[in-house]
């Protein structure tokens, strides 16, 4: 009987571990443009460092460069004590506060302009009184000190602008460096769990199939397969089921042709080749052992008669009862078999040719006390004439032949009676010659 392993929520292994692998390569595609998106952050955050950043910086520290140098030549002025001197400075000044890298900015060029102004009044007052700019030197000082702290501002502002840049790009490195672990964390707990899958629905299920097929067999019990979840697997164990079922038959079927091929139809006693074979092993241990054993031949009386009378079923009846009889009366040691027709041959191990009269006796009443009922009620009586023979050192061949003489002997003397072989040691002879 086939059993069913099929389960409703099975996959084909093929479609399972593709959508695994679907699933994989979605994960690990999402990680990876992740990845070309930080690194594309740093890509753009160097590139405005280089094309914007820094030729701003530059022009911060050209302009702090020049403000600078508006404060130098303004010191200068307060400095020197000659008129020259002074004109050069401020005409260094006036080009200072003039670049273009100045008026760029508008703080930077409100203060440049203030300073040139200041400056020329005070180089033009100068020429003069000469005393007049030692006077406004400390309102030279305050403009001074807010040269130099737009300086320090504009430095400041310059380094700012490269420390934004930097930041962006650390920070998108610094990303990218995380979102790599996560990915490779996830390649990972994937792979072990892919492994856990292949291990669970494919290496075990392999391993019971290997473990049932190994052990197959009509005697062994069916295999007992877990519920599998791949289609392809369950294929396979449906079909170990099968084949072990097919087995079983196959043995069952075996076993039943051996007993109707050694067993007589009509009666159920074996049959005479089944006995042959048997008797023959049973002489040979006894004769190794030197253990009496005797065959006997039975053939019932006038059966060709009976048949007449009464038909042919009523023959068989008669030829299953004495079966029926026989088996009852003898030992489990014995055999016995339907030679042919309304013969029967016996052999008797362990008891010696004396004994069996007295059993070969005891059988030939129970036939005579036997009584047959028809479906039509009538009764039939039957009687059984029987020949022995001592088996214990002959072959089987001759001592059945001399029990069937001994049968004949005793159809002669009137049936229904038991005739022992006397026995002669040149038919012995003759036979085998
Ligand atoms: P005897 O006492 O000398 O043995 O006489 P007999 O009539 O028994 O001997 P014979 O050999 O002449 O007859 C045997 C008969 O047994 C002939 C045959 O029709 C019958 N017979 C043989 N096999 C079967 C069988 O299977 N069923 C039935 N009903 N009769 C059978
Ligand atoms: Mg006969
Ligand atoms: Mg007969």
């Amino acid at each position: 009987m086939r059993r069913s392993v099929l389960n409703p929520r099975s996959l084909p292994a093929g479609r399972a571990f593709a959508f695994l692998a679907g699933l994989f390569v979605l994960a690990f595609g999402a990680a990876v443009v992740l990845l070309a998106l930080d690194q594309q952050r740093v890509i753009d955050a160097n590139a405005r460092l280089q094309a914007q950043t820094l030729p701003e910086i530059i022009r911060y520290q050209r302009l702090a460069r020049n403000l600078e140098q508006l404060r130098q030549e303004g010191e200068r002025i307060f400095a020197v004590n000659s008129h020259a001197s002074r004109q050069q400075s401020i005409f260094v000044v006036t080009m200072t506060a003039s670049d273009p890298s100045i008026l760029a900015y508008a703080n930077a060029a409100r203060l440049a302009r203030e300073t040139e102004q200041f400056l020329g009044d005070v180089v033009r007052q100068s020429v003069r009184d000469q005393r007049r700019p030692a006077e406004r030197y400390e309102e030279w000082q305050r403009l001074a000190e807010r040269l130099g702290a737009e300086v320090d501002d504009i430095s400041t502002q310059g380094i700012n602008l490269a420390t934004q840049d930097l930041n962006v790009a650390a920070n998108a490195m610094q990303l990218a460096r995380y979102k790599l672990m996560v990915a490779l964390l996830v390649v990972g707990l994937f792979l072990i769990a892919f492994l856990v899958l292949v291990r669970h629905h494919l290496i075990h299920p392999l391993q019971r199939i290997n473990r049932a097929l190994s052990t197959l067999g009509a005697e062994s019990p069916a295999p007992d397969f877990k519920p599998s979840t791949m289609l392809e697997i369950q294929a396979v164990e449906a079909s170990i089921l099968e084949h072990h079922a097919l087995l079983r038959q196959n043995e069952e079927a075996r076993k039943v042709l051996e007993k109707l091929a050694n067993k007589d139809s009509l009666t159920g006693l074996m049959n005479r080749r089944h006995f042959m074979l048997l008797a023959e092993t049973e002489l040979q241990r006894a004769q190794r052992y030197r253990r009496p054993v005797t065959v006997a031949m039975a053939d019932l009386d006038y059966f060709k008669k009976l048949n007449d009378t009464y038909g042919h079923a009523a023959g068989d009846a008669v030829l299953r009862a004495f079966a029926e009889m026989v088996q009852d009366a003898l030992r489990q040691s014995d055999l016995v078999c339907r030679y042919g027709g309304e013969e029967f041959v016996f052999l008797f191990p362990e008891i010696t040719l004396l004994e069996s009269e007295k059993l070969a006796e005891r059988l030939r009443m129970r036939c005579a006390e036997m009584e047959v009922l028809l479906p039509d009620a009538r009764r039939i009586e039957v009687s059984v004439s029987m020949g022995l023979a001592d088996a214990s050192e002959c072959p089987i061949e001759i001592a059945l032949k001399r029990a069937d003489e001994a049968l004949y002997e005793a159809k002669r003397l009137g049936r229904n009676r038991v005739v022992c072989s006397g026995g002669a040691a040149g038919e012995v002879e003759n036979l085998l010659l």
